[in-house]
């Protein structure tokens, strides 16, 4: 039975190899809206949940029901605005893991889908609306099957348990409370309201303490009836606890990607002190969004709370990472870049993409994502508006992050326009089968330092690739 199901998965997944993943990367599609299929679903899921609401109090149902809509609006968004990503192998991968535990756990109907989250953030999590989500960034730290199936059972149990609901309904009650009614009198009715929104948004992404610990000690009991190896629960927990580190703390080795013949890298540059100021305050950006934050403390606790009741459990099975799991890391990790250019953080897409070339020096997908970066942070910085896509260098960040920062924070905004161009141009002999270079040195063609034009640049692409993807964008 195991067997087959082996069979099924490698026959489903054509995993990257190390070989291709040398030279090139192809990346996931980008959706632009949720497919018609899914919303019709969701909607569905919406008014079976509305129709469910029994409240004694008519205007408490009317508020739950209220809040039902607003977290299915906060769903579709999600799908919208391209975080969750309803396509190839790296949902279908969590997908199969979901099939299997449901497998193992007949009393549990299968009412939920997995998707893979465009976020580094290491975070799961569940929707309560049946959609589940696990980020790139927890996928690429994540060792093998088990460990994604852990996790999985975690935000399963979140979701039969009814979690998201129980904190819909008692925020409802909390609304109508006569008591902090009285209280909320002198305030604002939109911003109160909007406040509200915001709890409902927590609500989904951060779960309560007691709530989590239930959510651990139910999923183990679905992750005790699969075969998946028994140490995972454990060891996830080792994984969480360290998430706010970067997985890689490789420092960049500036001068072996920005000295140029034509172009030298000046000593200056080189010069780094670790930042002593603080940049970002504790509400906006990650250190905000990151549960990982909140839940450190409690990460040696839940691990805890999991060794005893694992105690006298039985034997330990012991998976070791398969070149299937390998490639599912392997593209999480890629897939971070190409979300953080995506969304416009050209600082952390370039930042990974130096990071990642240490392993791939050859990935033309790298080289053009360095290239286009440095494009980006031109642009920016020409319309002073470089602090919305590179961050400011801070005491709290990796050495390595922050080192990075300090390094093109300091740049002029020639010094960044000729980085660009002669790094593009450097590959061009190297490149030249591979479409994301062309898309980049054509960019970089229009920096003010070119010594190329854009319409040859688009010419010479041409020809190499009359049907070529980026020839429309390219005016
Ligand atoms: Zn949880």
């Amino acid at each position: 039975m195991s067997i087959c199901k082996v069979c099924l998965f490698l026959f489903f997944f054509p995993f990257l190899s190390f070989a291709q993943l040398a030279k090139s990367y192809t990346p996931l599609p980008i959706q632009d809206t949720i497919p018609a299929i899914t919303y019709t679903s969701l909607s569905k899921r919406l008014d079976v949940d509305k129709s469910q609401v029994a409240e004694p109090q008519k205007k408490v149902n009317n508020y739950i029901k209220y809040l039902y809509e607003e977290r299915f609006k906060y769903v579709v968004s999600n799908f919208n605005d391209d975080y969750i990503i309803t396509e190839g192998e790296l949902t279908s991968y969590l997908q199969q893991i979901l099939t299997n535990i449901y497998k193992s756990n007949p009393q549990l109907s299968q009412e939920t889908m997995v998707y893979a989250f465009r976020s580094s953030i290491p975070n799961a999590f569940s929707f309560g609306d049946g959609n589940l989500a696990v980020t790139l960034g927890l996928l690429s730290r994540l060792k093998n099957d088990s460990q994604v199936a852990f996790i999985l059972c975690h935000e399963m149990a979140h979701y039969h348990r009814k979690h998201g609901d129980k904190q819909i309904q008692a925020l409802a009650k909390l609304n109508y409370d006569k008591e902090l009614q009285k209280k909320l009198e002198h305030n604002n009715t939109y911003s109160y309201k909007k406040e509200l929104i915001k709890s409902l948004e927590l609500s989904i992404t951060k779960h309560s303490r007691t709530y989590e610990f239930e959510a651990d000690s139910i999923g183990l009991t679905y992750f005790l009836n699969t075969n998946y190896d028994r140490n995972a629960p454990v060891e996830c927990m080792d994984i969480l606890s360290k998430s706010d580190k970067g997985l890689d703390q490789n420092i960049i080795d500036f001068k072996k990607y920005f000295d140029f013949p034509d172009y030298p890298i000046k000593p200056s540059w080189l010069t780094y002190e670790k930042s002593t100021t603080w940049h970002k305050s504790e509400k906006d950006g990650e250190f905000g969004d990151s549960d990982t934050t909140h839940t450190h403390p409690n990460c040696m606790r839940r691990q805890a709370a999991l060794k005893r009741q694992l105690q006298g459990k039985g034997a330990v099975t012991i998976t070791s990472a398969n070149d299937l799991f390998q490639s599912i890391v392997t593209q999480s990790t890629f897939e971070q870049i190409t979300s953080h250019y995506h969304f416009k953080k050209y600082g952390k897409a370039l930042f990974g993409s130096l990071l990642l070339l240490e392993r791939y020096p050859e990935n033309a997908y790298l080289h053009a994502m360095v290239s286009k970066c440095i494009y980006q942070l031109y642009t920016h910085q020409k319309n002073h508006e470089i602090g919305k896509v590179l961050e400011q260098p801070d005491s709290r960040f990796d050495d390595n992050y922050d080192q990075f920062l300090t390094f093109f924070q300091q740049l002029r905004l020639t010094e960044i326009a000729s980085l660009g161009y002669f790094y593009s141009a450097g590959r061009r002999q190297i490149d030249a089968s591979n479409e994301d270079f062309w898309h980049a040195y054509w960019l970089c063609s229009q920096l003010p330092v070119s010594k190329i034009l854009p319409s040859k640049v688009k010419a010479e692409y041409a020809a190499t690739f009359p049907k070529g993807k980026y020839l429309t964008n390219m005016p």
